[in-house]
């Protein structure tokens, strides 16, 4: 069953809605009284399916690959772990349109698959923003993708290098203006660098903590190209994409 996403209290009681196979619940928590509901759509689960597939490839299967991913429409995207009842959830937002729920998709099956509801860090923002665009432009929505990304990085202006490494994502609630730009740029500078296959590993190395492991991943590229991660992770590189 799903949550408020407001404030996390669980919705009790769904019900069904005849004829549809589709599940709701209103929440009883907020004034609005907001709805939640399961996607049936065949092409939204089949997007989910290759959402899923591309990030097990990319970045290797998650551990708990048998736990199954549930899509739902709610107020904003997010991928939820429901540790008890052994399934992740992943919130899309209404009133998106089909590309919108598909970039939503692919940006949340990267957290479902690399962070699996724990991890909160700027580097895998910036991989499931890269995950959400590489995986549109696989599935033929180039034009899309090549829309986003020119957003992202008119955006990243609004938010400096420095405020977005150093934003806590536990707390920052909404993320600060410019963050996803600013994420994605700093992505596409990297990729440009060291190549996306050495980026790519930054989705899975972590320390023993289990949190992101920067400079342990910086420490195994290669020392040229650890010279040039490091130097744009600094800020230092007035020639990448601004
Ligand atoms: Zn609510
Ligand atoms: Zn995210």
């Amino acid at each position: 069953m799903p949550r408020c996403q407001r404030t996390f209290y669980r919705l009790a009681e769904g019900r069904l809605v005849a004829g549809t196979g589709i599940r709701q619940w209103t929440c009883r928590h907020c004034a609005d009284a907001e709805v939640y509901e399961t996607i049936r759509d065949p092409d939204l689960i089949q997007y989910r399916d290759l959402a899923y597939a591309y990030c097990a490839e990319q970045f290797g299967p998650p551990a708990d690959r048998d736990r199954p991913t549930i899509l739902l429409l709610g107020l904003r995207p997010e991928c939820v772990h429901e540790a008890q009842e052994r399934h992740y959830d992943l919130y899309l937002q209404r009133g998106s349109d089909p590309l919108q729920i598909r970039l939503q998709i692919g940006h949340e099956m990267f957290h479902r698959a690399c962070s699996q509801g724990r991890i909160f860090h700027w580097t895998h923002e910036m991989l499931a923003c890269m995950t959400s665009v590489r995986l549109l432009r696989r599935c033929g929505s180039g034009e899309y993708a090549q829309k986003r990304e020119r957003e992202w990085l008119a955006e990243a202006c609004l938010l400096p290098l420095s405020d977005m490494l150093s934003t806590d994502l536990w707390t920052a609630n909404p993320y600060p203006a410019g963050f996803y730009g600013r994420a994605y740029a700093t992505g596409v500078m990297l990729a440009q660098a060291i190549g996306w296959s050495h980026l790519r590993r930054l989705a899975r190395s972590l320390s023993p903590g289990g949190l992101p492991d920067v400079a342990g991943w910086l420490e195994r590229l290669p020392p040229d190209l650890r010279a040039k991660a490091a130097a744009i992770m600094k800020g230092n590189d007035a020639a990448g994409v601004e």
